[in-house]
């Protein structure tokens, strides 16, 4: 790759995520070269993509190009590119634009859509975990709606219209309450002639509950309100199949749609080349010490959604969530600097600031610790949160604007198809 040789400590991060972004931030006091590595120029703010999904926010209001987030640091580079392979022994990172070498390597490249080896499923199904993807979901969205417009067969219009969402994490409730807001207040003004009412949204759960993760009050509440909006719960339900028209129940149930959207995991996006013991096969994350450090590599560290790490408050590891991702960069950038010191790392600690979810306008459940609450302070709340942690000031208006004109005209304004979407029927 061509950077400038330096006498510096070259700190490579791939990944400009919630973890690499912070890491990276943070890294500027330090006397380092760093270079940050990504498969796009931008970085996502993945919990507001469901709203880019269901026309409520144009896409680059929650992506920020990650040139200007680094742009006021010295010694920093980054290079658009997708990292293939690892190789340890010669400190070396091999992507598709060539090799970089290392002296400390932060791997920050989070998740990707598990489809547990379902391969009709991985084939039909429409995932949301990046900006394309969501843009996806919307073109497919609209262009169904376009299509059972002028469709005069009522089995064909209905599977047409009806939107099924796989895994009832706060993800999947986001997109069917959202969903359900198109359908009462959106789609009756765009759509006339077509009878609302032949709209259905189905959420689909292997659990017994919706938000699996949170408190069993959110679940109840957000349980209630969907139910208040006419989703169709389908708990204690693993979806066996989807051939691109039908899909299969382990209960022997099937249902027709063509908005088949799957939110019911992720797998590490783990990248090749390090020691076996240092991936656990069946999450594809690594094993990471109290200090990132991946066990058996010195001057390796993963942070974010692809580490994995066991403490006594979280012997199963920690929720893959922003704060984890943005509390290990932090605390890893703090490290770093008492390396090149000599000294020695202080182990990571998480500070657990609460879960949260929005089923619309209104409606959100909030889990902080010691208090769980829902309703319209729970909705503020998300917001607020929400909007802070948005990348960039432009953003913040951007997206408040949109709420706000959101809110009071109850329109959600970014429905247009400028990349339609090529389904496989
Ligand atoms: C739809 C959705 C909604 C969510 N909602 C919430 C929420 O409300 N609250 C919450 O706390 N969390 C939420 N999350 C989870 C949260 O977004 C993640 O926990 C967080 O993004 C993890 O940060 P990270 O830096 O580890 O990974 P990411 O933010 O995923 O960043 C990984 C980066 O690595 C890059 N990358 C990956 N592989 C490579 C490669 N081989 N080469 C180069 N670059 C690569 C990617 O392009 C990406 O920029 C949501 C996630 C999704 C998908």
């Amino acid at each position: 790759m061509n950077l400038p040789e330096t006498t510096r400590k070259r700190v490579v991060i791939i990944g400009a995520g919630f973890a690499g972004i912070s890491l990276a931030k943070k890294l500027r006091r330090l006397p380092v070269q760093v270079v940050v590595i990504d498969k796009h120029n931008y970085h996502t703010f993945q919990p507001l993509l469901y709203q880019v999904s269901t026309g409520g926010l144009e896409p680059d209001s929650i992506a920020y190009p990650i040139r200007k987030i680094l742009k006021k640091l010295h010694n920093f580079y980054f290079r658009l590119a997708t990292v293939n392979k690892i190789n340890p022994e010669l400190k070396e990172v091999h992507t598709d634009i060539g090799k970089i070498s290392y002296d400390y390597l932060i791997i920050a490249t989070g998740t990707r859509t598990n489809y547990f080896g379902n391969t009709e499923i991985q084939e039909n199904a429409m995932s949301m975990k990046s900006v394309p993807q969501a843009l996806n979901i919307r073109s497919l969205m609209l262009q169904n709606f376009e299509l059972a417009d002028n469709c005069q067969d009522l089995e064909e219009r209905k599977a047409l219209l009806n939107f099924c969402i796989i895994g009832a994490g706060p993800t999947g409730v986001e997109l069917a309450g959202a969903f359900a807001e198109l359908k009462k207040h959106v789609f009756p003004k765009d759509y006339r002639h077509l009878n609302i009412d032949e709209m259905e949204i189905h959420l689909f759960e292997g659990a017994d509950v919706v938000l699996p993760p949170m408190s069993a009050k959110a679940s109840e509440k957000a349980t209630k309100f969907l139910e208040n909006f006419g989703v169709h719960l389908h708990l204690n339900t693993i979806v066996k199949g989807y051939n691109g028209d039908l899909v299969k129940m382990d209960n022997g149930e099937e249902i027709r749609t063509r908005n088949f959207i799957w939110t019911a995991g992720v797998t590490g996006a783990a990248v090749e080349g390090l020691s076996s013991d240092a991936l656990i096969k069946r999450i594809n994350r690594f094993k990471v010490d109290r200090y990132n450090q991946i066990l058996g590599h010195a001057n390796i560290f993963a942070i974010g959604d692809i580490a994995y790490m066991e403490t006594e408050a979280y012997p199963k590891g920690h929720p893959q969530m922003a704060q984890p991702a943005i509390q290990q960069g932090e605390l890893l950038a703090m490290n770093l600097g008492r390396l090149l010191k000599g000294g020695s790392m202080k182990p990571f600690v998480y500070r657990n600031k609460g879960n949260m979810a929005t089923i619309g306008r209104n409606k959100a459940v909030v889990d902080l610790p010691g208090i769980e609450f829902g309703g319209f302070f729970a909705w503020f709340i998300w917001m607020f949160v929400h909007l802070m942690s948005l990348v960039g000031f432009r953003n913040r208006v951007i997206v408040f604007f949109n709420w706000v004109y959101n809110y009071i005209n109850y329109d959600k304004a970014a429905r247009l198809i400028v990349r339609p979407f090529r389904t496989r029927i």
